[in-house]
């Protein structure tokens, strides 16, 4: 028996608690591991408080992240005491998830511990760090640099907005950072921010193009928000946009795109190919401070997770959350 979260019920009607559960009922999978560490991201809370409909059969494991050692493994790429990773491809939704001590899945998603990074370090930056790497990457690939002028970066205080700006300002951009907490206006200075945006200058609707303000932007909001940077670009500025915690809508105009040549670059880390994994984590460990990662981690234990959850729907959470499951 191991301790996890079980969703059960249906859609619409689920019931979420910490279980004791049999190893028997895990799912199929070539590799079984160990859970040492997990998280929780704006997807996870969307689950397990009901918000959005992520689980897609019951009972359910949420957690769209782990960190661990194989205990077992038929694949070929991983043997037992393997520290391993894994980031998503449906896992918490499709497939039993990370918030319990054990996960059985396909070793095809799994990618080795990188060495930089302790188990609890790869948590803290979960699919919300690596995300903010895929954005910094997709500004990079479409010629963005630190000399084409400043970056905007959407909610900030949050996990992919805090981890891009640490990275951003460490490569040597300017950041803004859009923020609807005035009051962490310190934390994000010193995760290197050089200027801070109330979320409300860019809330509201807006014109089809504003001043040019921004040469790239990492966008986790949609909605309203987006339009409104999308209207604040510079010419051939590049817009990453990976997010809708304003809205899954897009209430804007082709003006940027066909009077500025604004770049809209849309991010995904759910599917993205093991090579851009590979590639994202690599420059995580060059490029993401780790004192800095240290000081966006909140610990909450397996057994007050569901509560922390409910923490990100009212949009109060700061920075990241590492939940220690094996303890
Ligand atoms: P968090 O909850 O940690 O951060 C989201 C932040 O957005 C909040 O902290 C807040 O920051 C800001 N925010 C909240 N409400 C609004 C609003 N109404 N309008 C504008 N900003 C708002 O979530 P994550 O950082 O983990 O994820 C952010 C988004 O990115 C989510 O929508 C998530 O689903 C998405 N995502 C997508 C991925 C992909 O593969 N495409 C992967 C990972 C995440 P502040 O108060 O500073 O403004």
């Amino acid at each position: 028996m191991f301790k996890g979260i079980l969703m059960e019920g249906s859609r619409g009607d689920q019931q979420v608690s910490l279980k004791s559960i049999d190893e028997a009922w895990l799912p199929e999978g070539d590799v079984t591991v160990d859970v040492a560490y997990s998280t929780l991201n704006y997807k996870d809370a969307l689950a397990i408080t009901g918000t959005a409909p992520i689980a897609k059969s019951y009972p359910m494991v949420p957690g769209i992240d782990l960190a661990g050692v194989v205990t077992e493994s038929s694949n070929p790429e991983f043997k037992a005491g393997d520290e391993v990773v894994l980031n998503g491809w449906g896992v918490g939704e499709k497939h039993w998830g990370g918030l319990a001590q054990k996960a059985r899945l396909s070793g095809d998603w799994l990618i080795p511990l990188p060495e930089s990074f302790t188990a609890r370090q790869a948590m803290a930056i979960g699919t919300a760090g690596y995300t903010a790497m895929l954005c910094v990457l997709a500004l990079e690939k479409h010629g963005v640099t630190p000399d084409s002028g400043d970056i905007l970066v959407t909610g900030a205080t949050g996990g992919v907005g805090s981890v891009a700006v640490a990275i951003l300002a460490k490569l040597g951009y300017s950041v803004t950072a859009v923020t609807g907490k005035p009051e962490e206006e310190s934390y994000l200075r010193s995760l290197g921010a050089k200027q801070i945006l109330d979320r409300a200058e860019l809330s509201g609707p807006g014109k089809p193009l504003t001043r040019e303000t921004w040469a790239g932007a990492i966008d986790v909001a949609g909605g309203q928000v987006l339009a409104n940077v999308c209207a604040g670009m510079k010419y051939r500025g590049v817009v990453a946009a990976c997010g809708l915690a304003a809205g899954m809508d897009f209430p804007a105009t082709v003006a940027p795109f066909i009077l500025r040549s604004v770049t809209l670059c849309g991010v995904d880390s759910v599917m993205a190919p093991k090579k851009d994994r590979l590639e994202a984590w690599e420059r995580l460990a060059q490029d993401l401070s780790p004192e800095l990662l240290d000081s966006m981690i909140t610990e909450v234990p397996l057994d007050e997770a569901i509560e922390a959850a409910g923490q990100f729907m009212d949009g109060t959470i700061r920075g990241r959350i590492v939940i220690p499951v094996a303890e």
